[in-house]
């Protein structure tokens, strides 16, 4: 059962440690703590007295301060995580290279008492976690007695791990969906009551809600042009026969209808990824076939950040409705990779034809993307370009990856992505972006 020491730089070099074998990479089972134990396992009466709190990590490695029930020591263990194996140490030097007791005691209470296994990818940092001035380089380390939080510091965002990838983003399933692009004709008609567009959207941290389009009925001001009151959501009532439908807003209320039945049924429903997936897809077509008939030309176009359930019983309330512009041009999604000198980092970067740049805020109902006013909204080409965005605004789109790690990235991410989206690569201490290409950037 017993392996040599092995030896890593990380280690400190006279320390004995032993080596347990994880599960699913990162995960050690509570059985193959007790197989490795030399004695009787450990029973819940006698851990309830035994306890661990985290004192340190530095250098990837995690020390523990263990406390076992009429011993009046404490000891220490050091541990290293990798994808398959954890290497422990105590400061008893265990005799005899066994597991020892206090080792034992410590990950068994990290385990947890009713637990039959503990993730530790947290404590998996290769050759990021390293200290400057004493200090963790790139890692924010948060400890408070058993609760301890390992981090990127924030101006790094996401950093790449290999075997673990990032922790907010994974490539989604690449593959191409554009909208169609058909054009109609649209025509204008200002009359006093008329027939407005409203997206209704939660924010973003309702994962599964999708966006509608709501048409409704509202009053302009003397000048026909600005409403002044709303009056009705229309999806549960005729349209007043004072409002004449162009051709287009014909269409654009089927689109609406579609969507809503769509949507309100499952707004609260928990669904799994598969069909929240599949219901993005069939929502965003109903949105760019929504463009396709112009609705970017409607002339009352407003947002609403509301749940649909709400709107079937509530009149528009006035403070709810901001008007907005929605933008037909097309939107492009490309990466910039930046060479730091001793990390790459990887930004999304949204753009509309004329290279003015777009992002995702708070403000943008969701398929959207918009101009830092928050003003003008862009419908993103696909479900996938959506999906990437939504996961680098949550890493304040900010991929980090070590030079070490580079090779591991490209292949694994980056050589995919660019089958899709364009990269451009801006290297250290040049002015000149190139389009990346794969294997041409030489370290
Ligand atoms: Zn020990």
């Amino acid at each position: 059962m017993k392996k040599p020491i092995k030896v890593q730089e990380v280690m400190p070099n006279d320390a004995f440690f032993y080596v347990l074998p994880l599960e699913q990479k990162f995960t050690l089972l509570r059985q193959t703590l007790d197989d490795h134990f030399g004695e009787v396992p450990v029973g819940y009466r006698r851990m309830m007295d035994t306890y661990a709190r985290h004192v340190s990590f530095e250098r990837e490695l995690a020390k523990l301060r263990v406390h076992i029930k009429n011993d009046p020591k404490d000891y220490f263990i050091i541990f290293h995580v990798s994808p398959s194996e954890l290497e422990v140490s105590c400061d008893c030097g265990m005799p005899g290279r066994k597991l020892c007791k206090h080792a034992y005691l410590g990950l068994r209470y990290l385990i947890g008492h009713h637990d039959e296994s503990v993730e530790l990818k947290q404590f998996y940092w290769p050759g990021i976690s390293t200290s400057e001035k004493g200090k963790e380089k790139y890692l924010e380390v948060t400890i408070k007695e058993y609760y301890i939080s390992i981090k990127p510091q924030k101006e790094f965002g996401s950093i790449y791990r290999p075997e673990a990838g990032f922790e907010h983003f994974a490539i989604p399933q690449l593959e191409k969906e554009r909208g169609n692009n058909v054009e109609a004709v649209h025509s204008k008609d200002a009359k006093r009551d008329v027939l407005g567009y409203c997206i209704i959207s939660r924010g973003r941290q309702y994962r599964s809600a999708l966006p509608v389009l709501v048409p409704f009925w509202g009053t302009t001001d003397k000048a026909g042009e600005r409403i002044v009151s709303f009056k009705q959501f229309l999806i549960h009532y005729q349209v007043p026969d004072n409002i004449t439908l162009t051709p287009v807003q014909v269409e654009l209320n089927v689109i609406c209808k579609q969507m809503w039945d769509m949507e309100a049924p499952v707004e609260d429903v928990r669904q799994t990824t598969q069909q929240r997936q599949e219901r993005k897809k069939e929502i965003l077509a109903l949105w760019h076939k929504a463009m396709a008939f112009r609705l970017s030309a409607e002339e009352f176009l407003y947002v609403n950040f509301r749940m649909l359930s709400s709107i079937k019983k509530y009149k528009p309330t006035k403070s709810c409705m901001r008007d907005c512009i929605i933008n037909n041009a097309q939107v492009m999604l490309t990466f910039l990779l930046t060479e730091h000198q001793d990390h790459f980092v990887l930004e999304a970067l949204v753009t509309d034809p004329q290279g003015k740049e777009l992002a995702l805020t708070n403000q943008t109902p969701r398929f959207f993307v918009s101009q830092r006013s928050g003003y003008h909204h862009y419908l993103l080409p696909s479900v996938q370009d959506n999906d990437l965005l939504e996961q680098l605004k949550e890493t304040t789109n900010c991929l980090t990856i070590l030079k070490q790690h580079f090779k591991d990235f490209e292949d694994k991410y980056l050589r995919t992505m660019s089958e899709f989206y364009p990269i451009i690569f801006k290297p250290l201490k040049s002015r000149k972006k190139v389009v990346y290409a794969y294997k041409a950037i030489h370290l």
